[in-house]
């Protein structure tokens, strides 16, 4: 375990990733694809002190919750970057729990709120899933965060297999990786920004979830190594800056420059003024669900314990993309609004918000367009655009209108 690699990932840390930078725009032809690299699985900070951190959300509870189990088969290393203490523990199990403001790991106090876990070799698990890269440990309020520390490429190989579609041709896989980086070093410039202008920061950058991008710890397959290879660095940018670079699966050919409610103004590569249709081989381009009172009435009798007994529901208003801005529901006691997106959240079988309802006695017919929120890159439609020939620049400037292409420059 090489320690001098500590201080420097620290004050990398501390700077919040000042080594990233980018470098100046590249036309088409400037797209040059990195020679192959070594990947090794043994980590260490200087490994992530040279490469580009991306540090991922993994486990978000209030701190007198924690229960959080890692595993490491000879042992881990702990680092308190406040104290500088270092500790080699040859345990291969560690318990973090939480109790009257202090950590605990496998029952022993640790006086520091941030705290940093290191395999001692090879990787470290939780739950069952093994992780590439470096663990920490954070309290802020009474909230406590678990979060993998690991170089954007290896974060990439992860993300891939559930963020693509494995199969698909390499162009459109090349599409897919390109966004999916373009969105992470998005969300690590977010943060630094937020840094920079003392803004309340979190001690990580993505989420592992369907909220930001999937990510399930260290993919033994690395079936997509060849795709991130040949895009090694590559993002999208606006104004010289990576782009949050949204995608979905099939866009159902709604426009989304047409949207409500977006601040385009922010985002101006996601006001799409055209539409793709060629997203409509998917199931889901057009879709069908069936909504019956009774069954509203016991799925929304969480967030709304007054309703009742659903009588009508209607759409309130559409945008003009067709996006439902309000639902009205006539349950025991009259008519009450909600949004769209709480309907959705408890009607798992509505895929987008995109929809009409037509009523059929005591329910009601729904007709959608698209799986998703309509925005940036679809999935679908990428696919069809590169069986028809178009290469992976092509089909990303279909979608994010008006970016360039530049690359990251790592420090050195
Ligand atoms: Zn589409």
């Amino acid at each position: 375990m090489n320690f001098s690699s500590f201080g420097r990932y620290m004050k990398m840390l501390g700077n919040l990733y000042a080594g990233i930078l980018l470098a100046g725009a590249l036309g088409m032809q400037g797209l040059l694809a990195a020679p192959p690299k070594k990947q090794k699985i043994d980590y260490s900070f200087k490994k992530l002190a040279q490469g580009i951190p991306v540090r991922v959300l993994l486990e978000e509870s209030a701190a007198k919750d924690v229960a959080w189990e890692l595993n490491s088969d000879e042992g881990f290393v702990l680092y308190a970057p406040t104290s500088k203490e270092k500790t080699v523990l040859k345990k291969t199990k560690l318990l973090v729990t939480h109790k009257k403001g202090n950590f605990y790991l496998n029952g022993q106090k640790i006086p520091d709120a941030h705290i940093f876990v290191l395999p001692l070799r090879g990787l470290i698990r939780h739950g069952t899933i093994p992780y590439d890269g470096v663990f920490s440990l954070t309290k802020s309020k009474e909230v406590a965060y678990l979060v993998n520390h690991l170089d954007l490429e290896e974060y990439l190989m992860s993300v891939l297999p559930y963020e693509s579609m494995p199969g698909w041709p390499d162009e459109v896989q090349k599409a897919q990786c390109v966004a999916s980086r373009t969105y992470a070093i998005h969300k690590v410039l977010e943060q630094r920004e937020q840094k920079k202008n003392n803004r309340v920061t979190h001690p990580y950058d993505i989420k592992s979830t369907t909220a930001h991008q999937v990510y399930r710890g260290y993919e033994k397959t690395a079936c997509f190594k060849h795709i991130v290879e040949a895009t090694r660095d590559i993002v999208l940018a606006y104004n010289n800056k990576p782009i949050l670079a949204m995608f979905d699966t099939a866009c159902g050919g709604v426009i989304p420059g047409k949207k409500k409610g977006i601040h385009f103004g922010k985002a101006p590569y996601l006001k799409r003024s055209y539409a793709c249709n060629y997203c409509n081989e998917h199931p889901y381009y057009r879709w069908e669900a069936q909504l019956s009172f009774a069954e509203l009435g016991k799925s929304l009798a969480t967030l709304l314990p007054d309703l009742g007994q659903v009588r009508d529901i209607k759409i309130e208003s559409h945008d003009p993309a067709g996006i439902v801005q309000a639902i009205k529901i006539r349950g025991s006691h009259g008519w009450v609004t909600i949004k769209p997106s709480q309907l959705r959240s408890v009607c798992k079988n509505l895929r987008s918000l995109c929809f009409t309802f037509s009523k059929k006695g005591r329910s009601v017919q729904v007709s959608g367009k698209g799986y998703g929120y309509h925005m940036g890159l679809c999935q679908w439609g990428a696919y069809n655009l590169v069986k028809k020939g178009w290469n992976y620049k092509k089909v990303l400037q279909f979608y994010y209108p008006n970016t360039t292409f530049m690359k990251l420059k790592r420090s050195e």
